[in-house]
């Protein structure tokens, strides 16, 4: 690196998904490109590869902050996975107990990290006093908490889906947006005239926590803010998930220059005019971008599979080659596709911090060529049917036949005769 370097300047951030593992230095401030200095792909995101990762990096020569999804941070730290009892990493907080949940604030500080106990796994792997939550995390834990406890009848929720069509109802249901999407949602005051008064209430609080809490910089009375959409969550019936905790009794873990981890870094938008042009076994799939989430996007995916379910269920997603499509291709073509066939394909554009939403496009392909055309043909013939031609045809069918038939007759007498020449 040519350029000076301060360790202190740089924040690691760590991006997991179920297919690969990534970690980026963003600058704090913005001031400087990000930079990616590990990706692994098709390896799971294990504590395993996690560890391998903070060596590679040579994570404890530079130290660096790191934020991360909570999933990310508590692989970190050694945490068991999924929903444990004990899942926060700074204090024992009991996940199931309900009736204390918004009511008690104080819980038994997480001192030790012992593999074995309290849901600790397996060894830290770095310092707990360097995490820090990024803001849009938070605010996706909010909205899908949010969305979960709104009533799945009523014409709000069905709203969502009728703005979403491309999101199936499984993710709606647990209400998995990513950022773009939510800013979507914040301007939309037609959701917001369809929401109860409860409902109403716990939103707007909703919106001022991502304005004065989780944007760019804290207003001064932030923690009345908090207190005020935890109490509106509480009221509305929201389940209190690890993220709102965070909010409840670890609010002073959100450091001053939170925002500088914020909002210009998201996953890309979802793309747009995305069309699929099909011919009998192949097809293109043409986009544009409308925008790369603050980072470079780094390349496309595309997908299909087909629109015919199979016991009642689709088949799982085919990739399309090449998996990493260039960041300046706006088409690709697939091939080996079944004539006369319907298929759903899906695009996305990735970028450091990850994939944007998939969207996803239904095309039926043609009537193979030579079926078709066959066809084309038999139809024609039939309705120009022409008899003179017929009549002309036979004629000479007959002609050539009669012709024939002189033919033979002149050899067959001259071999007659011949015969008789020769035995008077
Ligand atoms: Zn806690």
């Amino acid at each position: 690196m040519k350029q000076p370097y301060d360790a202190k300047e740089w924040r690691l951030f760590i991006d997991a998904s179920k297919e690969s593992l990534k970690a980026v230095l963003l600058h704090i401030g913005n001031a400087k490109p990000s930079i990616p200095i590990g990706h692994a792909v098709n390896c799971k995101e294990t504590y395993d590869t996690m560890a391998k990762l903070i060596e590679l990096i040579k994570y404890k020569c530079h130290n660096w902050y790191i934020c991360g999804d909570l999933k990310v941070i508590s692989m970190l730290l050694g945490l068991q996975g999924g929903y444990t009892k004990y899942c926060c990493f700074l204090c024992l907080w009991d996940s199931r107990a309900k009736q204390d949940h918004y009511k008690r604030k104080i819980w038994p500080v997480r001192n030790e990290y012992v593999p074995g106990k309290m849901n600790v796994k397996n060894t830290c792997l770095v310092d707990p006093k360097k995490i820090i939550l990024p803001p849009l995390h938070i605010k996706l834990g909010l909205m899908k908490n949010f969305t979960k406890a709104l009533d799945k009848s009523k014409p709000a929720f069905q709203y969502l889906c009728s703005v979403f069509t491309n999101l199936s109802a499984a993710k709606l249901k647990e209400g998995i947006f990513v950022g773009p999407q939510i800013r979507r949602i914040l301007d939309d005051t037609k959701f917001e005239s369809l929401l109860t008064e409860v409902e109403k209430a716990a939103w707007h609080s909703f919106k001022r926590v991502v304005k004065n809490f989780l944007g760019n910089k804290k207003s001064d009375d932030y923690k009345e803010i908090v207190e005020n959409l935890l109490q509106n969550y509480e009221r509305m019936g929201v389940n209190m998930s690890l993220k709102i905790h965070f909010l409840h009794s670890h609010l002073e873990f959100f450091p001053e220059n939170l925002g500088t981890v914020s909002d210009e870094h998201a996953e890309p938008p979802p793309l747009v005019n995305v069309t699929v042009h099909a011919s009998t076994i192949l097809a293109i799939i043409l986009w544009n971008v409308a925008g790369d989430g603050g980072h470079p996007i780094l390349d496309f995916t595309a997908q299909y599979r087909s629109a015919a379910p199979v016991n009642d269920s689709l088949e799982p997603w085919r990739p399309i080659s090449p998996n990493h499509i260039s960041p300046n291709s706006r088409q690709i073509d697939v091939y080996h596709l079944e004539p006369n066939a319907s298929y759903w394909f899906r695009v996305w554009a990735n970028n450091v911090l990850g994939p944007g939403p998939p969207v996803e496009v239904l095309a039926t392909t043609l009537y193979s060529d030579q079926e078709a055309e066959l066809y084309k043909h038999f139809l024609e013939g039939a309705e120009t049917f022409d008899t003179r031609t017929w009549v002309a045809a036979v004629c000479v069918v007959m002609g050539t036949l009669a012709v024939l038939a002189a033919g033979t007759c002149a050899v067959l007498c001259r071999e007659w005769r011949r015969s008789g020449e020769q035995h008077p």
